[in-house]
């Protein structure tokens, strides 16, 4: 009963493939899924996204790697490698709006038979994951788990349009002279501006400098990529 349902080359289907010959045989694949093929992300678009059927692209690549047995022997193992890349408009908690959240996913996986296999598993690496293969692997529904892990924890905008514009209008005409005066550092200006609100209203919460600090938290996420 060795079915090798004829499909040669790097063809596979995504929803139904053999991942385990996959892996044993090192191969590779690649395609696209849009966020309509995934229900549960379609779920995290807003109504009024500008696109709500974003697409993802993605490459798979099959290994093995031996490992040694209880029994003493060494057996050579499947892994499998997924990459994901693409962007889903989802809504920001702060503003309320809908933003373009981009995904650049690597996963590695330990595929083994059974989920009690996958139980026992002892886990010495933590950017290992251990997954349940089968010869009718659904690879869109582990990129789209991947795809919903990967979903911030508190999804938002790097600056919200709406708050940056009134902090613009609030802070910067107010100082826009003194700026002028002390030129060439930005970021002492900035400092010496929350510092003033800070002295002049000790008594409330400051949301100019509430806004500071969420504008660098912000920015230094976006710096990285
Ligand atoms: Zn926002």
């Amino acid at each position: 009963m060795s079915q090798h349902s004829g499909k040669a080359g790097g063809l596979v289907d995504p929803h139904a493939f053999d991942v385990f010959e996959f892996a044993r045989s090192g191969r590779q694949a690649a395609g696209a899924v849009r966020v309509s093929q995934l229900p549960r992300m379609l779920n995290e678009v807003p109504a009024d996204a500008p696109d709500r059927d974003t697409l993802f692209t993605w490459q798979a690549e099959g290994s093995t790697q031996p490992e040694l047995q209880d029994d003493g022997t060494e057996a050579a193992q499947p892994y499998l490698r997924l990459a994901l890349h693409g962007s889903a408009w989802i809504e920001c908690q702060r503003c309320l709006a809908p933003y373009e959240q981009s995904f650049d996913v690597e996963a590695a996986y330990r595929l083994v038979a059974t989920e009690a296999e996958a139980e026992e598993f002892p886990l010495d690496e933590d950017e290992l994951d251990v997954i349940v293969g089968s010869r009718q692997f659904d690879l869109v529904d582990l990129i789209e788990e991947e795809l919903l892990l990967s979903l911030p924890l508190v999804p938002k905008h790097e600056v919200c349009p709406q708050v940056h514009e009134s902090l613009v209008s609030g802070a910067a005409g107010e100082h826009a002279s003194d700026a002028g005066d002390s030129g060439d550092d930005e970021s002492e200006g900035e400092d010496s501006v929350s510092g003033a609100l800070d002295e002049g209203d000790a008594g409330k919460p400051n949301p100019f400098a509430a806004l500071e600090a969420l504008k660098r938290g912000g920015g230094e996420g976006g710096n990285k990529h």
